[in-house]
This record gives structure tokens, sequence and C-alpha cells, in this order.
């Protein structure tokens, strides 16, 4: 009998939240859709592709386009299927088997996943009660064990909170080990590295469209590197791992930068309108959960109730993300919806409260 290898034996496929529901707070997606003049645009641009040909391998129009967007030389950024198809590249290829790679704990759980695929050994840092990163210690670990490679995201998924510039820089500066910095909710705050990264021989940059530019249907992400790096990222991906519909749909949204710099501050307005009024529910309903900072497009609270609300608001057709977080506790991650949804999302968490 063949035998699968213990790396992938008890391996389940990832389960998102599956089923009809009316309201979907659970992902992180924008609640914003695309304008029907430019779908409209795009799929006339799709009819007219070349389907029996291969995609472009460097996708340079639309690594052209975020360029443009952030302020960074097109010989810097790679294109990737999905900030995610991204992690696993570099994983899997600037780390060698058993050679350490460093996680912080909470945080994005792809980083291990695919780190085991690769079959690196994790070291894996857990954040204090504050859920804030502390440099300091990065650093220190990095050194004492001798990791290779340290992946966190900025802000940070779950937690909704970030590290300043200052603070990443000084971890750049500080070790040898290549730092993998996922700005995947970076579109909301302000505390980008992007347009350094060609300063760093040690940093890789990971921004995705999926999150403050509406389109996490098409699987589009970026590495963004100095040329050195960037050179070897393209080396190591597959050769046409953006496909032309997705890269066609990536250049004309990027395009388009008037329309992603104001859908990005609709969502963080809706971002601090979910934020704020989660805090009057938390006065309301004293010692029901606590609530973290957030610089993203969710909000982040613990509450040892929080597996009873997450089911109760499912019954209500509202899908947002549990977390059991070993020792350090139960959690909800609520993305920020529009308006309605959010209303209807701060009734039924009060519903469910006074239901004690
Ligand atoms: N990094 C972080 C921190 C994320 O939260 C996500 C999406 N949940 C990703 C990467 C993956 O994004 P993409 O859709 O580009 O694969």
């Amino acid at each position: 009998m063949y035998e699968l290898n213990d790396k992938i034996r008890n391996l389940k496929p990832y389960d998102p939240i599956s089923g009809e529901y009316q309201i979907r707070l659970d992902a992180n997606e924008s609640f914003l859709p695309i304008p029907e003049d430019l779908r409209a645009e795009i799929l006339q641009r799709i009819d007219e592709a070349a389907w029996n040909r291969y995609p472009d391998p460097t996708a340079a129009g639309v690594c052209r386009a975020f360029g443009a967007y952030y302020g960074v030389l097109e010989e810097c950024i790679a294109a990737g299927n999905g900030s995610d198809e991204l992690i696993m590249i570099l994983l899997s290829s600037f780390l060698k088997r058993g050679e350490k790679l460093l996680t912080i704990s909470p945080d994005f759980s792809m980083y291990r996943f695919y780190g085991s695929l690769a079959e690196a050994e994790n070291v894996s840092l857990t954040k204090p009660d504050t859920l804030r990163i502390d440099p300091d210690d990065v650093i220190r670990t990095i050194r004492e064990t001798g990791a290779r490679l340290v992946i966190f995201s900025n802000p940070c998924n779950p937690t909704g909170q970030g590290l300043t510039r200052d603070e990443v820089r000084k971890i750049i500066t500080s070790v040898d080990a290549l730092v993998v910095l996922d700005e995947a909710y970076m579109d909301f705050w302000n505390e980008s590295m992007i347009r350094e990264a060609g300063q760093y021989d040690n940093l890789i940059i990971l921004r995705t469209c999926s999150k403050a530019f509406g389109m996490a249907a098409i699987r589009l992400g970026f590495a963004v590197a100095n040329k050195r790096l960037a050179d070897v990222i393209r080396a190591v991906k597959s050769p046409y791992n953006v496909n032309t519909f997705t890269q066609l749909t990536g250049e004309i949204v990027l395009s388009h930068q008037d329309l992603l710099r104001e859908g990005t501050k609709k969502i963080v307005e809706s971002a601090a309108a979910l934020a704020k009024e989660i805090a009057a529910i938390s006065q309301e309903f004293p010692g029901s959960f606590t609530q973290f900072p957030t610089c993203t497009n969710f909000v982040f609270l613990r509450s040892e109730r929080a597996e009873k609300i997450f089911k109760k608001l499912l019954d209500r057709k509202i899908a947002v993300r549990f977390f059991r977080l070993g020792e350090v506790g139960d959690f909800l991650r609520i993305t920020a919806g529009n308006p309605d949804e959010n209303a209807a999302l701060c009734a039924a968490l009060r519903e469910i409260l006074k239901e004690g």
C-alpha cells in the first residue's frame, strides 16, 4: 500500500465557513462592489484576450499598474496567484529543510502551514497579553535561535494591531535573517515599508488585492523587494502563475487610482464606525468581551463566550470568524461591512448579550 509521508498524512483541506449567510463578515473581504462600468470594461478586455495563449510570465502590465499606485519600481515587484501563493513560494525556496522559521503567535495561520510543508523547523514567539509584537523580543529570538526567516503580518491578522515603520526598521536592520513583512492590511493604515523595500537586502513585502481593492475572487498578490530578491522570486515561481484574466482585471482596476483610494477610505470609515459601536456595546454589557485597537478592516474581541456568540450569530445568518487560540483565549474577528451589515451585526450582538 502506498504510504503518505507524515508531513501530509493528517492534513485537512482549508475549510472556510461555507453555507448561505446573508451577512459575511468572516473573511476580511471588501464590502464594495467593482463599479458596473468598470466591470463592463473588464469583461470586454477578457473577451478580446488570447484564450489559447499562455499568460505573460512576468505579469508586466499588472506589476506596472501596481508599481505606479505605490510608487515602486517595476523591477522590484513579482506577482502571485494571491499573496497566499507567494507565501508558499517564499517559505519553500528561501528556507532549506530543517532551517528555522520564526512565526509570532497569534498570526496568519498559513505561515506555519507552508513552513511545515517546506520542512522548516518552526520557532514560535508568543505575543504578550496586549497581543502587540515587541520588536526587541523578535530580534532576541532570531539571534538566540539562529532563525533564517521571520514572517509576520503588519498590521496583524487576526489581532488588528501593527508595528510602526521605525519598529519594523529596527527588526530588519538588527538581524541577518530574511524578514517577510506581510502588509495585506496596510492599505488601511499608514506605516507601510513599501516605498523603501528596495533599500534592504533582507526584506520582502507582501501585498494583496483581496482586501482594500475588493478583488479576492481574482487571486492576485505581489511581493516587493530589492531587485536581487525580486529576481529570485521571479525565478522560483511557476512560469504562468498569474492567469491572463487576473492580469487584465488587476491592471485595469489598479489603474483607477482614485477609485482605490476612495474605496479604501470608505472601508476605513466603516471599520472605525464598527469599532466605535462595538466599544459602546462593551460599555452596555460590562465584562462580556475585551476589544483590541485596530488599524485594519476588522475588529478583534476576546471573550470567554466567543464560541457561543459565534454560533448564535450564525443562527441569525451572520458569519464572523471564531478563534480558539490555546491558552491565549477565545476570540471573535469581525470584518467591517457596509453600514447596514454593521448595524445588523451590532443589533444581533446586543440581542445575544441580553440573552446572557
Ligand atoms: N496574508 C494575510 C495576513 C491575510 O489575512 C490573507 C488573507 N486572509 C492573506 C495573506 C492571503 O491573501 P490572498 O487573498 O492575497 O491570498
